[in-house]
């Protein structure tokens, strides 16, 4: 068994079979965590029947970087090679004050959007937690290693900000992420922040709910089009949860206090980047606690019938959404200079 699918709660149950308080469960994570020791044995400060226990039973693996791809920005794409020889890509985006990793959450996808490289490539298989988690642990140790980054007070921890909007749709492997959100914000582990993870969904509204009555980190909707008609024939998850149920669903999500939803909208040349496209989103988004992230198309070869939009069609958007008060931002893509699209990098491997 992988020990990085373990929770710190199933942790301590295990360690409580024992008889062992749980601070030795805390102390296990952190030799794992914030150390990187991959041998139980050398757990000095853990009772010898657990070391015995977890190196007869669980391994400590990572993933093996086959590739990387720098950007002329900084950005640093991975293909990682999993257990049984599937291939997934996770990427490093440094920006001035925080150093965001882009995690995968699926080999391929089901959701079938049409503008996305991922798509293309179908469905494989869903990733455990412990593939989730590493894709943090092993860019992470990365950084800090081969980029010499900077870490925070724990000496160990080089990367600030997590979103799940890599390869596959996250709440589609609900469970595994949700474990894999607990193990990264865990205080013994990475202890990132909950407002420092964002996971990015297409719209599963049952999950949603899901996920926000089992996780304190902040959700992000990929919305990409104001009407269903456009958004059917791009993202085809539209035909089971249409615009308006997905826009009610907001309303009920239960978020903290101050908590935004994340909308995020890719801009298409000609498709949905009209003035008409901005008054129905800012029609639609009246009044939600939502921030918009307006995303010009980064173009690639998986998407031929695609283009971004020009870039006074963009401010525009821009000036109309914030003239009618939605909080929005303008998001360009990273790394265009390399295969940054999603599934780009694994498409190219494989030719
Ligand atoms: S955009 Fe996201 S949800 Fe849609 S097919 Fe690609 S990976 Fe899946």
């Amino acid at each position: 068994m992988e020990f990085k699918d373990l929770t710190m709660k199933e942790l301590t149950t295990i360690v409580a079979g024992f008889g062992k308080p749980a601070y030795s469960a805390k102390n296990i994570f952190k030799w794992i965590y914030k150390r990187r020791v991959e041998d139980f044995n050398q757990m000095t400060d853990i009772a010898n029947e657990l070391r015995s226990y977890f190196s007869q039973n669980y391994k400590i693996s990572g993933l093996k970087i086959i590739e990387t791809e720098k950007a002329k920005d900084g950005c640093i794409k991975f293909l990682f090679e999993l257990k049984d020889g599937q291939t997934i890509e996770s990427v490093l985006i440094p920006k001035e004050d925080r150093i965001t990793v882009c995690v995968s959450t699926q080999v391929g996808c089901k959701m079938g959007c049409t503008f996305c490289c991922t798509a293309k490539q179908g469905f494989t298989r869903d990733l455990s937690t412990s593939e989730i988690v590493n894709q943090v642990m092993d860019i992470n140790y990365y950084a800090k290693e081969q980029l010499g980054f900077k870490t925070d007070d724990s000496g160990f921890r080089t990367i600030t900000n997590i979103v799940f909007m890599g390869m596959g749709e996250p709440l589609d492997n609900i469970e595994a992420v949700i474990k894999a959100v607990d193990i990264l914000t865990d205080h013994n582990a990475l202890a990132f922040g909950t407002r420092k993870i964002t996971v990015s969904t297409c719209g599963l509204i049952p999950q949603m709910f899901e996920f926000k009555k089992r996780s304190g980190v902040k959700l992000a909707i990929s919305l990409n089009a104001a009407n269903d008609e456009l958004r059917d024939k791009i993202m085809p998850i539209n035909k089971t949860y249409k615009i308006n149920e997905l826009i009610s669903s907001i309303k009920k999500l239960p978020l903290k206090s101050l908590e935004f939803i994340t909308i995020e909208y890719i801009l298409f040349r000609g498709l949905n980047d009209s003035k008409k496209d901005a008054e129905t989103l800012a029609k639609l988004l009246k009044d939600l606690p939502v921030k918009v992230n307006l995303i010009p198309f980064n173009p690639h070869p998986g998407a031929p019938d695609f283009d971004a939009p020009d870039v006074k069609t963009l401010s525009d958007f821009y000036d109309y959404l914030a003239s009618k008060g939605v909080i929005c931002n303008v998001r360009h893509s990273r790394g265009t200079d390399i295969s940054a699209a999603c599934g780009q990098l694994k498409s190219r491997a494989k030719r």
